[in-house]
């Protein structure tokens, strides 16, 4: 039997792979994910029939079926009722499940442990997983709230301050166990460090800003990955040791991407260094130009070359179904209709990449920032549909703003911008857009779908 097992869990890991594969190309990333998610599936069956022919108590196999049922109805009508404005939440939800997991599994190892014949390796692992699991699942919960504005940041001494000498007690209590300083049976030193680490991982994000809140959520992600590879070894379960090692390298290297394209460093994102309250400019002091649906409707019609950047409003709006009639209308007057895509538009990572593919918007259309940076003059009209800060010249001409350094697209070098957005309210790093005062910038007012959809009827009458 082990072997089929076996077998199972190596044709569930290079599925995890070729879902890993499939993911990296946007046209791709569906059936990437059927792909990883079929993966996942095998390896429960397999670990289920590895269960069942080990003469397990039929009240756990029970059990074990009554979670998985409750957990598959559970996600299914999560994901299902989820807006994609609130995914990142929910992932950090999965997330903290994933963590509590670890957790909940290494403590009951460490009860049922044979503290004698044991080897301190997989003591070691126990512990390792545990304090991972513990920090991902309150850190991820809190992260949770943060992003659906529930919970405030707090950067108050105190709050640093503590959390540093938990993580000091984090890493020191264990050294002195195993070197045997420390007189405390193996159990009792597992339940403190689930203490610690839960708290930890609560008073870690408490001062990350919330708009670091994605950055914080995918290196959560990693750690719950990390913390499956540990608790994967305990058990000599390869499923969970590749998982996890797949979901803590590329929840590791999705934290770096995201950092550099806001031009932050980690260590400056888990200082919580991110002044969300800092204004650059006023508002009140720009030359706002407001203008009409007929007059963006004109001037769409005399372009040439359009691009079209969208960022968070439209995700919001919901209208990039409206979106890509436009696109098709345009094209269809011999107009040229580019999408250009900011890396962290949005929410999410390849946020606006799904919201476009859901609208059927082809993949040629789609160009990447630094493609066409140095080209944005050649643009005779770009539209901005909900993008804020992605394309604030703040980041680039104003040392002291919050958002300084971070990559922008440079439409306000474009021959006009037309900025659609409902009224004067800021991004989500909070600071005011230097773009809507200048020259060659107008707004249109509105909610981005039914300006979209009063331009899309204005076109097709003329
Ligand atoms: P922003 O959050 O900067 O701006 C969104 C804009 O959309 C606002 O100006 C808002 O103005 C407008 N808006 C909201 N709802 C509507 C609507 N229904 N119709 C029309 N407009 C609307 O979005 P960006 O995409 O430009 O920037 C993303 C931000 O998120 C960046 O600061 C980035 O660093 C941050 N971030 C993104 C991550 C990612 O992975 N994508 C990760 C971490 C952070 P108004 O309310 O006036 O309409």
């Amino acid at each position: 039997m082990n072997i089929i097992v076996e077998v199972g869990y190596l044709i569930a890991t290079v599925s995890f792979l070729g879902g890993l594969k499939f993911m990296s190309s946007p046209k791709k990333a569906k059936t990437g994910n059927i792909i990883a998610a079929s993966g996942m599936v095998i390896a429960v069956v397999f670990t289920f029939l590895a269960i069942m022919f080990n003469a397990v108590p039929t009240i756990n196999l029970i059990v074990i079926l009554a979670a998985i049922t409750l957990g598959t109805l559970a996600g299914k009508r999560m994901a299902s009722k989820v807006e994609m404005t609130a995914m990142p939440q929910l992932v950090s939800l999965f997330n903290a499940t994933g963590g509590g997991c670890a957790m909940l599994l290494g403590l009951i190892e460490a009860h049922q442990l044979d503290v004698n014949t044991s080897l301190t390796g997989i003591k070691i692992l126990l512990l390792l997983g545990l304090i991972t699991g513990a920090i991902a699942a309150t850190g991820s919960i809190l992260a949770y709230r943060k992003l659906a504005g529930k919970t405030k940041d707090i950067r108050k001494a105190l709050v640093v301050v503590s959390s540093r000498l938990l993580l000091a007690l984090i890493v020191v209590l264990p050294i002195t166990y195993f070197a045997g300083v420390l007189p405390l049976s193996f159990e009792v030193m597992a339940y403190s460090m689930a203490v610690l680490s839960l708290s930890y991982g609560i008073l870690f994000v408490l001062p990350i800003g919330g708009a670091d809140m994605p950055v914080v959520i995918s290196l959560l992600n990693s750690i719950t990955g990390i913390a499956t590879a540990f608790a994967g070894f305990v058990y000599g379960n390869k499923a969970m040791i590749a998982g996890g090692i797949f979901v803590g390298a590329a929840g590791i290297l999705l934290t770096l991407l995201m950092c550099k394209a806001m031009n932050r460093s980690l260590l400056k994102v888990l200082a919580g260094k991110f002044k969300k309250t800092a204004i650059s400019g006023d508002t009140e002091d720009q030359n706002i130009k407001p203008i009409s649906i007929s007059e963006t409707t004109m001037q769409l019609t005399f372009a040439n070359k359009v691009a079209i950047v969208p960022g968070y409003g439209l995700a919001v709006a919901q209208g990039q179904h409206l979106c890509g009639q436009l696109q098709k209308l345009l094209e269809a007057r011999g107009i040229q209709v580019d999408f250009i895509i900011h890396p962290v538009a949005g929410r999410m990572p390849g946020h606006m990449n799904v919201l476009l593919a859901e609208a059927n918007i082809d993949y040629k259309h789609l160009k990447e920032m630094n493609d066409v940076n140095e080209d944005m003059s050649h643009y005779d009209l770009v539209l901005i549909i909900g993008a804020n800060d992605v394309v604030n010249p703040a980041a680039e001409n104003k040392p002291d703003s919050p958002i300084y350094g971070m990559p922008i697209i440079k439409t306000h070098e474009s021959k006009q911008v037309i900025v659609m957005k409902r009224g004067m309210s800021t991004g989500y790093a909070g600071v005011s857009n230097d773009l809507f005062g200048m020259d060659n910038c107008n707004l249109l007012f509105g909610d981005a779908k039914d300006s979209l959809q009063d331009i899309v009827n204005q076109l097709k009458l003329i």
